[in-house]
């Protein structure tokens, strides 16, 4: 299924696959610079991108470097998924097992996933206010 978005820098439409339409943001190589340039995230949205996926990723599919997502991170207080993370998830793990087997204590974990079901509920709104004005 496709979608319609536009390009957040030249207005040129995209159609690209439901499920990403919060991330691609640009049309082409030369909107991405730009864009790179004034890169806007909020940080209920990055939380959410750094836990469903591996930071380089993260920073593909929204047109930036590792190092842009890093220091957004870091200016906004957002928890990054610890090193060896996604390695373990990759092997079965829950996302729990894969946190406790990292050394994170169980109340450190339930305070990450109250912030991510938090996030995850002001990103559907904030999705669901963008589909009112397009
Ligand atoms: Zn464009």
């Amino acid at each position: 299924m496709t979608e319609t978005i536009h390009c957040a820098i030249c207005g040129t439409p995209i159609n690209i696959c439901a499920s990403h339409v919060i991330r691609r943001a640009t049309c082409s190589v030369e909107c991405r610079v730009p864009w790179q340039r004034k890169f806007e995230i909020d940080p209920d949205e990055l939380l959410l991108a750094v836990w469903i996926e591996p930071v380089t990723t993260v920073a593909a599919s929204f047109d930036v470097s590792d190092i842009a997502i890093g220091k957004r991170c870091k200016r906004f207080g957002v928890i990054k998924p610890p090193r060896g993370y996604w390695a373990k998830i990759q092997y079965g793990a829950s996302h729990e097992q894969a946190l406790l087997a990292l050394g994170w204590a169980r109340e450190k974990i339930e305070m990450l996933d109250e912030r991510l079901a938090a996030a995850e509920d002001s990103a559907r709104r904030a999705v669901s206010n963008s589909c009112e004005i397009v």
